[in-house]
């Protein structure tokens, strides 16, 4: 979602920073593309492309946990069973909404019950201006499919659905959507 939401803000004629964990796609032409390998890169990267940007699309699925400790080279198995220690990372939204910030953000919530309930939660607890929902609880569309269905909700509370429909035209929609939504806020602080 976030590599077609990338291509469509470049067809809308935005200037785009394309933060991306290793994945199987191919690049989209005129971003600039900074890659990580891990949700502290992830962190370092976005504060970094945030001091100069109109809006913050955080659609990454950044992991909840990370290993205590990290080992350079191969584990030995042996007979006994393993416990991982795990730390939770650093939420990067939830810090950068935390703070005062002239940009808009948008955050994803990726959801398998009680959808509305659990994306205006985050919306709130993130302070987002947008949370973009989607129901990960079948694999008709979402996760790994070309297709996806999603639920806006906005700030002002108002929410509007965008219907089972490939990736590439729901992220169009989405950056007028957020290209809208951001113009309207600066109508307003005018
Ligand atoms: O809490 P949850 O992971 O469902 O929240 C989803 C939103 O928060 C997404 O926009 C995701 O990119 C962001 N997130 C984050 N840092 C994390 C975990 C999630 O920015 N460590």
């Amino acid at each position: 979602m976030g590599y077609a939401i990338a291509e469509a803000a470049i067809d809308a004629g935005h200037e785009v920073v394309l933060i991306s964990g290793p994945v199987n796609l191919r690049t989209p032409e005129n971003a600039r593309v900074v890659s990580i390998n891990t949700s502290d890169e992830m962190y370092e990267a976005v504060r970094d492309a945030v001091r100069d940007c109109d809006a913050l699309v955080m659609c990454a699925a950044v992991a909840d946990y990370k290993p205590a400790k990290y080992s350079a080279q191969k584990l030995k198995k042996n007979a006994t069973a393993l416990s991982l220690d795990l730390l939770p990372t650093r939420d990067i939204l939830a810090s950068i909404g935390k703070e005062e910030h002239s940009f808009l953000l948008v955050g994803f919530a990726a959801e398998t019950e009680n959808i509305a309930a659990n994306a205006q939660k985050k919306l709130r607890e993130k302070n987002c201006d947008i949370i973009v929902a989607n129901d990960v609880s079948t694999n008709e569309y979402g996760m790994e499919s070309a297709e996806n269905e999603v639920t806006i909700f906005f700030r002002t509370g108002e929410t509007k659905k965008i219907s089972r429909a490939p990736k590439k035209n729901i992220a169009h929609e989405l950056v007028k959507i957020i290209s809208n939504t951001h113009e309207k806020s600066l109508t307003k602080k005018t």
